[in-house]
């Protein structure tokens, strides 16, 4: 379906009321059975300035992307080396492994059983604070694999200002 100038998927669903999702693919919308053309295109009007906020941040985080060139990911691991063998030491947590990968939906990972640690390479495109709130996160879960109290308690323990990382990592 166009509505003005955008392409919407239409997905008949058995939903309640209509849904707007904005993805990398494309305007997708869930609509009920029976729902008018005429009712998905005012629905989509009304949330218009939603949309394109989305379609923004969508451009805005592709063009950042381009950015990262296979020498910034090799400068990004060697400068990642001390500072994660620093985090190590200082909250006596150590890890069997470190892997790069070039992750779509989170920044790290953490296998508690065998305690090895993925980090998204992405993270080479924002500040260095970020990818230290990245490994003390990923350090903490080798004592709570979850995303408990006392898991957080531990994280602010060695970062008092980790929230303000994570939300420099949600732009
Ligand atoms: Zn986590």
């Amino acid at each position: 379906m166009k509505v003005d100038a955008l392409d919407i998927f239409i997905e008949v669903k058995r939903v309640k009321g209509l849904r707007l999702r904005v993805r990398p693919q494309g305007i997708f919308m869930s609509v009920p059975p029976g729902t008018s053309a005429e009712y998905c295109r005012n629905f989509v009007r009304e949330n218009m300035a939603w949309v394109i906020s989305c379609l923004q941040k969508q451009q805005q985080r592709k063009e950042k992307m381009a950015e990262l060139t296979h020498e910034k990911m090799m400068e990004y691991i060697e400068d990642f080396k001390p500072r994660f063998l620093q985090w190590q030491r200082k909250m006596n947590l150590y890890c069997t492994d470190v892997t790069f990968k070039d992750l779509t939906s989170r920044w790290g990972s953490c296998n508690y059983m065998t305690r090895k640690i993925t980090i998204n390479v992405k993270l080479a495109l924002y500040p260095p604070q970020c990818t230290d709130y990245v490994i003390v996160h990923e350090l903490a879960h080798l004592v709570h694999p979850n995303h408990s109290a006392a898991f957080w308690a531990l994280v602010e323990q060695y970062m008092p200002d980790w929230r303000t990382h994570r939300a420099a990592l949600k732009k």
